[in-house]
């Protein structure tokens, strides 16, 4: 970057001319703008056409839109017993009228504006008790019908505060400043986007965007800029994405597992246990390749709840510790990690293979003994919780660590089993089921490769889903008892959003009560979150061997439990949960041959249209990734993705469920500029805003 226009851009705002130290301190308080540089990236919301005037008569309620016509006289309102005042005025043209009303801060507009004069009035009306009614709209004032030259053409709207509004930045005023910085910029800055992905993509060069962005002559025009700075967010973060996968295959190096070993043969000729559906087969097949590079594998499993990831794991395991590597597989509780050593056990045990289990509650001479049959080498495999990554934890050589259900563990904790390879990387496998649709993948896991179990096994019936209301209690007891005649198991969930939330977990026990009540001639089980985790793995295990066949719990009992004589399940205030959890909870029954119900039952009326639409959506689809997709798109990917860690930053202008299409096209540009100069020595600019970027948004940056 030149000195120069280094200098410039950083000019502090109270220099421009129309800002001064007052206005000056509003843009920094309210929207922590400071420099030219952060005012020329604070950008509008939309665009209206000017010339597109709506008669007040064709005005539609909630339709913003920009109007012509004349103030009529100003009244102040006395509103809240006295307390505080409205001003209300009139807009009319020479069919119609509507109200204006302003409900605060309105000192300026009197001082500003008399009545009978012409205006220009753009906003959102609504109706109000049957009258249209304008609130603080923004008003042109139009001098002998004219309006000032620069909105002669389009206007776009920025997002404004009421305290902006109050010393004058309005639309209008910033209009002004952009001009003025324009003047005296050019809007001249380095483009961060390489000439040659702009030419095939398309994309305005950056100072001529930021002309079409701010002073735009129509519509389209500020239209391809808008699209130009949502390729230029999302192809940053697919550059840094990607490169970081690009580096963590040629830094780091991993053992080649050019053979399967014997083992797999073996267990694949003599031990399995059913056929392998065709998905299955094929994320097997893109393991196996992974894993005979002399580069960490880094692939993430996503299937939804019941498509046997488990043993497409395994097969992964077999091929390492048939080369001589050890196999360590995590799991985010003790129930989990101890159904998953049940199964290794089962399956391995044939092969003379045993497995290890190391949780937080293993007792400290057993934990002794698994320790040192790690160190040594003599164990090659190791199942458990956190307590794998532990200082105290020490391999012989790793070869492959498996996570499940990965994004319960931060990125630190995996960092740190990983870690304990060395001096080269384990490869790694991670495991989810919860689908995340694939667009917002590309963000999320844009540096791991994606394998998809898009594929049931043969025979499962799908679950039968039922929402019901208190009114029909008696019918659903009658659906619970007959399935418990038969031999079956059920859960029943209750809402429990916060661990700490007496009234809910009350809810649990009184649900508790009442069952064991209802259905006194069998064995109800109750396992929550304030439970001592040794309680809530013994009753896991009550309900998993059958000594219970009724098991009343909360959400703990969601993630990854497997009991195929389960085929009810309950979710009380069904209301209260979100979708994806609530299609978790289903995939926690219909895991066996037969017929399986989950009923959600909701409180008579008033449920919210949200809650509405999540129930109609699990009740018409059973996919995973649909569900996803729907929920993703009810939520927002911030509310969706739930954590801060999961490492996505905010967009500012894309976005992820609009503009999927230029994400896929930012995306590839980002890919074959990454493999064409993976340094970016020849791209100094993208570099620098790559830097900057990682530092916003708290992102590793990889360099060469
Ligand atoms: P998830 O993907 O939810 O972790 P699991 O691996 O726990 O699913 O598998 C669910 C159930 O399906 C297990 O009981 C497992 O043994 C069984 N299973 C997995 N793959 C197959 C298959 N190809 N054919 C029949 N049953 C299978
Ligand atoms: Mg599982």
């Amino acid at each position: 970057m030149k000195a120069s226009s280094t200098d410039i851009w950083q000019t502090p705002l109270v220099y421009l001319k129309g800002v001064g130290p007052r206005r000056a301190e509003v843009l920094r308080t309210e929207l922590g703008l400071e420099t030219y540089e952060s005012l020329i990236e604070y950008f509008p919301r939309r665009y209206l056409d000017y010339a597109q005037i709506t008669p007040i008569a064709q005005a539609r309620s909630e339709q913003e839109a920009v109007f012509r016509g004349k103030l009529g006289p100003f009244q102040v309102r006395p509103v809240a017993g006295g307390k505080r005042a409205i001003l209300v005025s009139t807009l009319y043209d020479a069919q119609a009228w509507m109200e204006l009303v302003w409900y605060q801060n309105w000192e300026w507009v009197r001082q500003k504006f008399t009545a009978g004069q012409e205006v220009i009035a753009i906003g959102r009306p609504v109706y109000k008790k049957r009258t249209l009614q304008l609130a603080h709209p923004e008003l042109i004032p139009l001098s002998a019908g004219k309006a000032p030259e620069q909105f002669l053409k389009v206007y776009p709207v920025y997002p404004l505060t009421e305290k902006l509004r109050q010393v004058g930045l309005d639309n209008k005023r910033f209009h002004m400043l952009f001009e003025e910085l324009y003047r005296l910029t050019g809007f001249e800055r380095e483009d961060p986007i390489p000439e040659s992905v702009r030419e095939k993509y398309d994309l305005l060069p950056l100072s001529q965007a930021l002309r079409a962005l701010h002073l735009p002559t129509s519509v389209e025009e500020a239209e391809k800029a808008r699209y130009r700075f949502k390729f230029q967010e999302f192809f940053l973060l697919q550059v840094l994405l990607i490169r970081r996968k690009y580096f963590l295959k040629t830094q780091y190096s991993a053992p080649a597992f050019t053979q399967v070993g014997p083992l797999l043969t073996e267990f694949y000729e003599k031990h399995l246990p059913f056929p392998l559906t065709e998905a299955q087969k094929r994320v097997i097949k893109e393991i196996r390749r992974d894993l005979g590079l002399p580069t960490p594998m880094n692939r993430l499993i996503q299937g939804d709840v019941g498509s046997g990831k488990t043993i497409v794991a395994l097969f992964a395991a077999l091929i390492v510790i048939g080369n001589g590597y050890q196999v360590a597989l995590m799991a985010p509780t003790e129930v989990l990690a101890e159904q998953h050593a049940r199964s290794f056990r089962k399956w391995l045990s044939p092969l003379g293979i045993g497995v290890g289990l190391l949780l937080g509650s293993t007792p400290p001479a057993q934990k002794k003994r698994i320790l040192d049959k790690l160190a040594s080498g003599e164990l090659a495999c190791v199942i458990g919780t956190h307590a794998l990554f532990q200082k105290n934890v020490q391999y012989h050589r790793l070869g492959l660590t498996i996570i499940d259900e990965q994004h319960k563990f931060g990125v630190r904790q995996r960092a740190a089993l990983w870690e304990k390879a060395h001096p080269y990387r384990p490869h790694n496998l991670l495991l989810t089921a919860t689908p995340i649709p694939r667009t917002l993948a590309l963000s999320v896991y844009g540096d791991v490769d994606v394998s998809i179990i898009d594929e049931l096994p043969p025979g499962r019936q799908p679950v039968k889903t039922l929402v019901r209301t208190e009114a029909h209690r008696r019918e659903v007891w009658n659906l619970l008892r007959s399935e418990l005649e038969k031999g079956r198991q059920a859960y029943i969930i209750y809402p429990l959003v916060e661990e700490s939330e007496k009234s809910d977990l009350k809810a649990v026990e009184e649900g508790y009560e009442q069952i064991r009540s209802t259905f006194p001639n069998y064995t109800v089980g109750m396992v929550h979150g304030r439970m001592s985790s040794e309680r809530k793995e013994r009753e896991m295990y009550l309900f998993k061997s059958g000594h219970t066949q009724i098991l009343v719990g909360t959400t703990v009992v969601e993630v990854g439990v497997d009991v195929p004589n389960a085929t009810v399940l309950i979710v009380e205030h069904a209301d209260r949960f979100g979708l994806s959890q609530l299609h978790q909870l289903r995939g926690r029954v219909g895991r066996g041959q037969y017929p399986s119900y989950a009923i959600f039952m909701v409180p008579n009326g008033n449920l919210s249209e949200a809650a509405i639409t999540r129930l109609q959506a699990l009740v018409q689809y059973n996919d995973g990734f649909r569900i996803a997709e729907i929920d993703l798109k009810l939520r927002g990917p911030g509310d969706f993705l739930g954590t801060k860690q999961s490492g996505l930053p905010e967009f500012k202008i894309a976005d992820i469920v609009e503009d999927q299409a230029i994400l896929r096209q930012a995306r590839q540009a980002a890919e074959e500029l990454v493999a064409q100069d993976p340094s970016l020595a020849l791209y100094p600019t993208l570099r620098s805003y790559l830097t900057a970027y990682a530092e916003k948004h708290s992102l590793e940056l990889f360099t060469a």
